[in-house]
């Protein structure tokens, strides 16, 4: 394709209607990355329509599922191949450091291979209805047309946890990739383009989320919108998909509890807390950027925190020395000193960090690791997503108080609990009204575990069975094999 026929529609390769395209820039120093296809929302309409022409056809859905399994598994196959072409244009639209964006390949082929050998897995079942001349039985079908919204912290991966079960339940789709992060959604298609997958099946448009995103959440032919992204920007999708009564799944965002206790393994434990809020560059939904340390220990905790997180480098994609990596936009970096700064405002003690990234580094949108000690829980940096490398510290002195402050939040997505006793690991982690809790641990996740957020973090799972079921309607088929008059209603 060439740089500016970037939206993938009805298997062909194709510029904007009217001609539009965006720059886009890496955020580690500004240099241009390339030239896509900004998409109208009509373009978006056309990508809808022959997504529904596909389901309608209905040749990838009447495709045994493990044919479509099958095709999952060559993408998995092609990612392998081609994981540093991608990691090196994940890299570059965000800026992410290369290993981080290596891991996120990584990441994606195990959820392609997941879903591609679930797909074929839990047809259906037979209930029994109680009557020996009945066959009853639970089938699950495609939902049909999906609108896909994604962000740009894991642009393909969140895209993967969407993609990858929409096919293997016979869905279609249109991926809207966010639009400052375009480059490894138009390399995925690519790879589907190269398969045996009928046109209309699988499309990208690439654009801003209210002109090119918005008819994915709005249009009647669209039977599912799947969004990744912002509370607000989720609350608007949810709005509009109500007039066409279309399912809503929504992963939103997080105000991630790491709870400390004093009898924890304390050097484990500070050394992931610094994961836990800076990995990324703190740009991640479950980012545990709520320290929640007991009161006995907080002290000399903080103390060691502040101190790694003074030393941590950062620096570009390429750059070997760089532990971590910028923000993604300037207007983001804005964002984020205007929430510290709030924060700091309100109370909070500024331990480190509040900076920008210091002279070598300011052609791209760095900013310090950030630490917010001595903050009250209702400080707005305590209170907010700040989707950004900063830490806010909190104190508790019983398990009852942990446990009230880790809840008090609009939203529900992931903590952590540290101690060494498991009776309290265990009781806290029922307690917690988060959707993934690690125990002694920050971050991992593996594809067979449902992923997703209670409360305003968001609606629906993703991941693991529920993941594919989110894709599949169920449906109930009713046989009576010995059809007989009921005399319900007498004869006259
Ligand atoms: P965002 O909400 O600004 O944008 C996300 C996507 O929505 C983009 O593609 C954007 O173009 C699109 N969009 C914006 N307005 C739209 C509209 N009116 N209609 C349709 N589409 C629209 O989010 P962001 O800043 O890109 O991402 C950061 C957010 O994503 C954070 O809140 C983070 O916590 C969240 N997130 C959540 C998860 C999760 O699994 N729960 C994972 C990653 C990121």
């Amino acid at each position: 394709m060439s740089d500016t026929a970037t939206l993938y529609i009805d298997g062909a390769w194709v510029a904007s209607s009217d001609g539009g395209t965006r720059t886009v820039t890496c955020p580690a120093d500004g240099t241009i990355v390339g030239v896509v296809s900004e998409a109208t929302s009509s373009d978006t309409e056309t990508a809808i329509a022959a997504a529904r022409r596909a389901f309608d056809a209905g040749e990838w859905s009447a495709r045994p599922a493990a044919a479509r399994g099958d095709l999952l598994l060559a993408v998995a196959d092609a990612l392998t191949s081609r994981k540093a072409e991608f990691a090196r244009a994940e890299a570059l639209d965000t800026g992410k450091r290369l290993v981080e964006a290596e891991g996120d390949i990584d990441d994606i082929v195990r959820c392609f291979r997941y879903f591609g050998k679930i797909a074929d897995q839990h047809p259906g079942r037979l209930v029994d209805a109680g009557d020996p001349t009945v066959v009853s039985q639970v089938v699950y079908e495609p939902v049909g047309v999906c609108g896909m919204i994604t962000p740009w912290n894991f642009p393909l991966l969140q895209a993967s946890w969407k993609i990858a079960p929409a096919l293997a339940a016979g869905c279609t789709f249109v991926l809207k990739p966010a639009e400052l992060t375009p480059h490894t959604a138009i390399l995925l298609m690519d790879v589907l383009d190269r398969l045996d997958i009928p046109d209309g099946v699988a499309n990208l448009v690439l654009g801003a989320g209210a002109v090119a995103g918005a008819p994915l959440s709005a249009h009647p032919d669209v039977d599912l919108v799947s969004f990744t992204g912002g509370l607000v920007t989720g609350r608007r999708i949810a709005e509009a998909a109500s007039h066409s009564v279309k399912k809503v799944a929504l992963e939103l965002g997080g105000k991630n509890p790491n709870i400390i206790f004093a009898d924890a393994n304390l050097e484990a434990a500070v050394d992931n807390a610094l994961n836990a809020g800076f990995l990324d560059s703190g740009l991640v939904c479950s980012a545990g950027t709520r320290l929640i340390v007991e009161e006995s220990i907080k002290e000399a905790f903080v103390d060691e925190l502040v101190r790694r997180a003074e030393g941590i480098v950062l620096g570009g994609p390429f750059d070997p020395e760089a532990e971590a990596g910028p923000l993604i936009s300037t207007e983001h970096r804005d964002k984020v000193t205007d929430y510290v700064n709030r924060g700091v405002a309100a109370g909070a003690t500024l331990r480190c960090g509040g900076t920008w990234g210091g002279p070598e580094l300011e052609k791209g949108c760095f900013y310090r690791p950030t630490v917010l000690d001595h903050c009250a829980i209702d400080n707005p940096a305590v209170v907010e997503e700040g989707f950004g490398p900063v830490i806010t510290v909190e104190t508790f002195t019983t398990e009852a108080e942990a446990i009230a402050t880790a809840n008090h939040t609009e939203y529900g997505l992931a903590g952590a609990v540290w101690t060494s006793d498991r009776g309290t690991a265990h009781r806290v982690s029922r307690a917690l009204r988060h959707g993934t809790i690690w125990i002694n641990d920050y971050h991992p996740y593996v594809p067979q575990a449902e992923w997703g957020g209670f409360k305003a973090s968001g609606n629906g799972r993703e991941l693991g069975l529920t993941g594919l079921e989110e894709y599949r309607e169920a449906k109930h088929i009713y046989e009576n094999t010995e059809p007989a008059v009921t005399g319900w209603f007498p004869q006259k």
